[in-house]
């Protein structure tokens, strides 16, 4: 399972737009993570569901924030 696209583009679905998770945000949602995932950056997203729709500042941050330890679990595989 990979939350990470990379610039792969997936297909766009034209369904009701899903706001960001991150609370008193509100930007369109532009990247889903799982929700145990996002919550490594963002403790205070509401546990709701089990994805987290991110807008894609709140999704650069994510990486950001989680840079390092995604790059840590890489050399273990
Ligand atoms: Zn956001």
């Amino acid at each position: 399972m990979s939350p990470e696209g990379d610039g792969a583009p997936r297909a766009r679905r034209e369904e009701a737009p899903e706001t960001c998770l991150v609370p008193g945000c509100g930007e369109e949602a532009l990247r889903h993570l799982a929700l145990a995932e996002a919550r490594r950056a963002f403790s205070s997203l509401p546990e709701k569901g089990r994805r987290a729709p991110l807008c894609r500042a709140h999704y650069k941050a994510w990486k950001k924030a989680t840079k390092a330890e995604r790059e840590l679990s890489r050399l273990g595989r």
